[in-house]
């Protein structure tokens, strides 16, 4: 596959991936920055896991607070993408909703207490007041809910198409159709990256590479744990009697620990998709049609949360894939040679995060370091170096 924009031979920073970590990176760097950024995608922007994302903007993070901030963080420019970015953005409006049974509460009430510590919109609901707040789901089985009040949801397509449009508005050059190959090096720092269509010097390179970024940081000797996985995704078309009786047709949700959610969705359809239940693939040749087994067990999971949705029509299917380290959080960080930073492992839950995500890359790629979390090292390679768990380990994670 030919570009249509030349690749440039020299650049101050190249960003390898259209996905939204990529995209909003080279943004923030065109719009922030002076420097010469020149982005190159393999395929099409967002044909990665972007395009096939759910894009759940939420900020119920369990106990992890340092995600409720960039979450938050991130859906404030989500909001407000028309006037930061000059570009359209699909926004829907629907809480989340967490619900808690006998064995699996902590993680929603910890959530809850993060979420009210930091003045985001949440809100707890008993037993007792389930079945009035939530019609259109069966709630027996659960003690109490928290609803993540100004969740919402979005389009990857749309988010990462904007953020390389205006990143071009800026004076970036995006480059699609053309594969990095390697990243160049000399005398332990980065000297560019060689592509299948001639090299680009550079001597800053991020590597936002979604579920293929570990092919090219095993080729500069550093290892990242990353599993990539297959998820599955049904696009169902309610009944009308539940469409008529639910106009919002359901909040955000799945059972706790059921390894599903659903989410309404743009033009009346509710998302229902695997979360973490997927085997191993690799992302460049997987099939993108759900098993039927999947299906049935999906509908069987309906029958129990929303009984109304089981008999819905099934009118879009689709999978995409997942990369996610052991402890389930992200890598942000320089790596390998000096000038070298990797964004990855964004697992199911990266696209909420991407403008956070791009700000980051952006400072440290200039600066070295961001203001934007209070501790960056968090989201470092480091932490598997001594253990393979990573922070699965940590009792304050
Ligand atoms: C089914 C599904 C549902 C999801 N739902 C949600 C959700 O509700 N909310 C949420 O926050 N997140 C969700 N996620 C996760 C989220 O979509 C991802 O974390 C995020 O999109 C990752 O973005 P990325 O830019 O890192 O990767 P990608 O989008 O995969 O982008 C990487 C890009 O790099 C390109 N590339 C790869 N190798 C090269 C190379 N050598 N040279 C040039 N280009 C290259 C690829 O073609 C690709 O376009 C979901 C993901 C999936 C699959």
């Amino acid at each position: 596959m030919g570009s249509l924009v030349d690749l440039p031979g020299r650049a101050d920073v190249v960003v390898v991936g259209g996905g939204i970590m990529g995209t909003s990176a080279a943004y923030f760097l065109a719009a922030e920055t002076d420097r010469d950024v020149v982005l190159v995608e393999k395929d099409r922007i967002a044909g990665g896991s972007t395009g096939d994302s759910s894009a759940i903007l939420r900020h119920h993070y369990g106990e992890k607070a340092v995600y409720a901030k960039t979450a938050w963080w991130s859906h404030q420019f989500y909001r407000a993408f028309a006037e930061e970015v000059g570009e359209e953005l699909a926004h829907g409006e629907s809480p989340l909703v967490r619900f808690a049974d006998e064995d699996r509460s902590d993680y929603a009430r910890a959530g809850y207490e993060v979420l009210r510590d930091l003045d985001i919109p949440v809100t707890r609901y008993e037993a007792d007041e389930l079945a009035d707040r939530y019609p259109a789901l069966e709630t027996d089985p659960f003690s109490f809910a928290v609803s993540d009040d100004a969740a919402g949801y979005s389009d990857g397509t749309d988010a990462a198409g904007g953020f390389a449009r205006a990143a071009q508005e800026l004076g970036a050059t995006v480059v699609t159709g053309v594969a990095v190959t390697d990243v160049a090096t000399e005398d332990g720092a980065v000297a560019g990256v060689e592509t299948d269509e001639g090299p680009v010097e550079a001597d800053r390179v991020v590597l936002a590479a979604g579920p293929w970024t570990t092919r090219l940081t095993e080729r500069l000797g550093v290892e990242i744990p990353i599993e990539t996985t297959r998820e599955q995704v049904l696009v169902l078309d309610p009944p009308a009697e539940f469409a008529a009786e639910h106009p919002d047709l359901v909040p955000t949700s799945g059972p706790p620990g059921g390894g599903w959610y659903m989410r309404p969705d743009f033009g009346g359809g509710v998302i229902v998709a695997t979360h973490h239940t997927g085997s191993e693939v690799d992302p460049d040749a997987y099939s993108d049609t759900p098993d039927q087994e999947t299906i049935v067990e999906l509908l069987d999971g309906l029958e129990s949360f929303a009984p109304g949705l089981a008999d819905a029509d099934i009118k879009g299917q689709y999978c995409g894939v997942y990369s996610t380290t052991p402890d389930h959080d992200f890598v942000i960080d320089q790596v390998g040679p000096e000038g070298c930073y990797v964004a990855c492992g964004f697992s199911g839950h990266g696209f909420k995060h991407g403008p956070a995500v791009g700000k980051m890359l952006c400072d440290l790629v200039t600066a070295g370091e961001t203001d934007l979390v209070d501790d960056v090292d968090y989201f470092s390679l480091d932490r598997f170096a001594d253990d393979p768990a990573g922070h699965l380990n940590d009792i304050d994670s």
